[in-house]
């Protein structure tokens, strides 16, 4: 596949075209952290397909019954009842084309925003070929079943143009950009030598894995750094002069649902250009810590942030510096990004820490954390780099709660009892990066409170798909924390797997679908329970 792939980029001359194709084979339109947003559902698709042909929404979901496709859908409708016959006088449509198209779709702005996006998303599937349409629509959902994600493209374009695949992907994660950084390696080895970060442009954030107790540290790195680990939400700031940006975990630009954080930065941080990480976490009017659904709640209603301002209050405590007046700190040691850290940034907005080699302090201080409320602690070796995008052993993190897993809603059924008008039974799907499909592991009962689940029977709808009786498939877009007692061999799943006892813990919207637990991650789990269960026996 990357040989195809390389072979095609480096046939393109313009830079724009490299761009273009390079999103759209891993069907991306936009970088997450983009001002702009396409804001286009499956439904925008169904009212332009309608235009088109005039099939009702039945003949849609019988089509899509057969297919479980929306682009497949979309192609057979398109070549089957189209009544709207295709301009033939214009020309083919080009890549660029279609770029240029959907990226002014995505910047239409102000009033009837939906209706001005369909006659722009209409006048492109009226030139489309069927099979066109088809890529259309799943470049602009996102969905990308052919599996080839970002680390494929990364070694594409380093067979493309010759270039060594560490640069790529070193350059792709400091400036979270695939296309600028295909244009960047056809410059060359040196150019992509020569990137630096890109202020505002967010640096895929370093990842931890999981500590098997408190010693591990201590024998991984003899002397560590410990630091509160927060409940909260991992945020990235930039900030030039008197503009700042705070990027989130999955690199959404959320600086407007933190004005706080905002304010905080340019009062308390004293460097002109700076990237600094942190977490927030949210607290009542009275200071009480609030669990992480009411920082959520912030993250997601933009436009009500005003009111929730005065209900939920946020503050950010930082934990590292990538950046700061042109010097790029990633690969200087961590200690010395901590002392740089304290040197231009206000003591309170910095996270409680200490830097040990004695487990007596450590327990003392995992303790002194958890009985504040956090949740545990986040070891890191005092000499590591910042790796961006790596989950890896220089960080590691210690938790008081037993394991959970990340997983997707794919389906909600309604409830019983006074339940009956809420999705309140969710079929939940563990990721499997190799067919880029989510497969059912489980089905779950409980665990929201009755305002989470009329807020979450409202989100459900919204991503519909089609409805059987009453269960409705929805895009696989929520991710949840499950807690289960045991993973067991199921004979009903594809997965093979069904979790026993599963109960949603928390909504994760703070992560995307595709970083959800995978099938593998179970399959793992599985094996070193049944081991235990063994030893035990
Ligand atoms: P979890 O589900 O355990 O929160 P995760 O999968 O979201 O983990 P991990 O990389 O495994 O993410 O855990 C690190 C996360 O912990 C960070 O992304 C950040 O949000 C949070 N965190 C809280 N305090 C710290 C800290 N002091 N240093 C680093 N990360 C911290």
């Amino acid at each position: 596949m990357t040989t195809l792939v390389a072979n095609f980029l480096k046939k393109i001359d313009n830079d724009k075209e490299l761009e273009a194709t390079v999103r759209f084979i891993i069907a991306e339109v936009l970088p997450p952290w983009s001002e702009y947003e396409l804001g286009i559902g499956f439904k925008s698709i169904y009212n332009v397909v309608n235009t088109l042909t005039n099939a009702s929404y039945k003949t849609w979901l019988d089509y899509f019954n057969k297919c479980g496709d929306i682009g497949t859908t979309v192609m057979m409708l398109l070549k089957e009842k189209r009544v709207v016959t295709p301009f033939v006088s214009l020309k083919p449509l080009t890549i660029l084309e279609v770029y240029n198209t959907l990226i002014n779709i995505a910047k239409i702005q102000g009033e009837e925003i939906r209706k001005r996006k369909e006659k722009a998303l209409l006048s492109l599937y009226a030139r489309a070929s069927p099979l066109e349409a088809k890529y259309i629509t799943k470049i602009i959902l996102g969905e990308r079943r052919q599996g080839f994600g970002e680390g494929l493209m990364e070694e594409a374009i380093a067979k493309a143009f010759e270039v060594p695949f560490d640069l790529v992907h070193r350059v792709n994660m400091l400036i979270s950009d695939i296309g600028l950084t295909a244009i960047i390696a056809k410059r060359g080895k040196n150019a992509l030598e020569k990137q630096s970060i890109i202020l505002f442009h967010p640096i895929k954030p370093m990842l931890a894995e999981k500590a098997e107790n408190l010693r591990e540290p201590i024998r991984e790195y003899g002397e560590a750094i410990f630091d509160y680990k927060l409940d909260g939400a991992r945020v990235q700031i930039h900030k030039k002069g008197d503009k700042v940006k705070i990027f989130s975990r999955r690199l959404n630009d959320v600086t407007k649902s933190l004005p706080e954080v905002v304010t905080t930065i340019l009062e308390k941080i004293k460097a002109n250009e700076v990237i600094v990480e942190g977490e927030v976490i949210a607290l009542s009017k009275e200071g009480k810590l609030l669990p992480f659904q009411y920082l959520m709640r912030r993250f997601r209603r933009i436009r009500e942030v005003s009111s929730l301002k005065r209900e939920i209050m946020v503050k950010v405590y930082l934990f590292d510096i990538l950046y700061v007046d042109g010097r790029l700190l990633i690969d200087e040691p961590l200690y010395i990004r901590r002392e740089i850290l304290e040197k231009i940034a206000d003591k309170d907005i910095i996270i409680e820490s200490i830097r040990t080699s004695d487990l007596e302090t450590v327990r003392k201080f995992f303790e002194k954390a958890i009985s504040e409320g956090h949740e545990g602690l986040v070891a890191k070796d005092p000499n590591s780099k910042y790796t961006p995008g790596i989950r890896g052993k220089k960080w590691l993190k210690i938790k008081a709660s037993p394991y959970t897993l990340d997983l997707v809603i794919v389906a909600a059924e309604y409830g019983h009892g006074y339940r009956y008008k809420y999705l309140s039974d969710y079929h939940l799907a563990a990721y499997d990066p190799k067919t880029d499909q989510f497969l059912v592991v489980g089905k779950c009962f409980t665990g929201l409170t009755d305002d989470e689940l009329e807020m979450m029977t409202k989100r459900l709808k919204e991503i519909a798909i089609r409805q059987v009786g009453r269960i409705v498939y929805v895009q696989p877009k929520i991710v949840v924390e499950v807690g289960f007692a045991e993973i067991q061999k199921s004979p009903h799943y594809p997965s093979g797997f069904a979790l026993r006892f599963p109960r949603i813990l928390r909504i994760r919207d703070d992560k995307a679908p595709r970083e959800a637990d995978t099938i593998d991650t179970i399959r793992r789990l599985y094996e070193e329970q049944q081991k235990k269960k063994q030893k035990i026996n």
